[in-house]
């Protein structure tokens, strides 16, 4: 007995690693948050990659996963919006529509976008006349990203043609989507090459968050993130990549994004509590913690931060 009890304490702690504690959200909770995509732009897996992060995911499509994607419903007022507007928009339309079923439409009430990366708008090409044909919907736009579509094809024709209609948003200026919902965009610092960035803070009758899939650093934001943790109830953020040499041949400084090595230095020294309220998503195809079994994983578990899931829904 004295030899099998810590070996039993040993396997119920390993038990604690593997699985992570589930978001928060109760049957009654009428408005709600759905994670509809946890991958970088490119997903999981990437065009033409033949590592091993992605070979196997061509035959076998359990482990894929679409490009990061948020959205909103609020039961009460029967209304779903999109955060984002991704290469996988026709799936998450779906997925979130049949979070809402009595709708009859599929079309989201709003789309809201952050910024002109490939895996942040492109989607809505599936609203103009060669798809959906769509009238109207209304795409909420940062003034850089609202005249890149407005100026440029093909992203202009779905102007021209009233496919979206495209609503402003202002920086930290909230945006009352129902009576249950507010948003609020706050610029980012991002690579910016073609619109300016925005992360969004999301706020429902109980519960509020932030969403920042896309950042340069931390160092490089006016505000200090660990602030702004303490000031919401979740936190999903850019865990693009685990650490520095993650991608051989490339110079990553060109594409800087906090890694997931980096904001856990950062955060070392909050409290647990506000560690929990951390969720990374947006995972480059060579990140490890998109590995169920990986190490890098197991670490982050182990050490109270989550990492997205698609289909987990939080409660606001
Ligand atoms: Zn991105
Ligand atoms: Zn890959
Ligand atoms: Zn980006």
């Amino acid at each position: 007995m004295k030899k099998i009890l810590p070996i039993l304490l040993l396997l119920s702690l390993y038990a604690c690693t593997t699985e992570q504690a589930k978001p928060v959200q109760t049957a009654s909770d009428n408005v709600f948050m759905v994670v509809l995509g946890i991958a970088q732009d490119a997903g999981y897996p990437q065009a033409a990659c033949t590592k091993v992060c992605c070979k196997d995911l061509w035959n076998n499509t359990a482990h894929r996963r679409q490009v990061t994607c948020l959205g909103l419903v609020d039961k009460e007022a029967e209304k779903v919006w999109l955060l984002e507007a991704t290469p996988d928009i026709k799936f998450q339309m779906e997925q979130l529509a049949a979070c809402l079923p009595s709708r009859e439409t599929h079309l989201p009430d709003g789309i809201l976008l952050t910024h002109a990366h490939i895996g942040h708008y492109t989607g809505l090409m599936h609203l103009g006349r060669e798809a959906i044909g769509a009238k109207e919907v209304p795409v909420f736009a940062m003034p850089r990203m609202k005249n890149f579509l407005q100026t440029q094809e093909p992203w202009a024709q779905l102007v021209r043609l009233k496919n979206i209609a495209i609503q402003n948003l202002q920086a930290d200026s909230t945006l009352v989507l129902s009576k249950n919902l507010k948003i609020t965009p706050f610029l980012v610092p991002h690579r910016d090459e073609l619109s300016e960035t925005v992360g969004y803070r999301i706020e429902g009758p109980s519960k509020k968050g932030l969403f920042i899939p896309d950042i340069d650093k931390w160092n490089k934001w006016e505000r200090s993130i660990k602030k702004e943790i303490q000031e919401v109830d979740f936190a999903y953020l850019d865990g693009t990549f685990f650490k520095n040499g993650e991608i051989p041949n490339r110079d990553m400084s060109l594409i800087p994004h906090p890694f997931i090595e980096e904001s856990v230095a950062l955060f070392d020294d909050l409290a647990m509590e506000e560690k929990k309220k951390i969720t990374f998503i947006h995972f480059n195809h060579t990140n490890p913690a998109l590995n169920p079994k990986s190490a890098e994983r197991l670490e982050l578990l182990a050490k109270g931060y989550r990492l997205a899931e698609e289909g987990e829904r939080q409660g606001l």
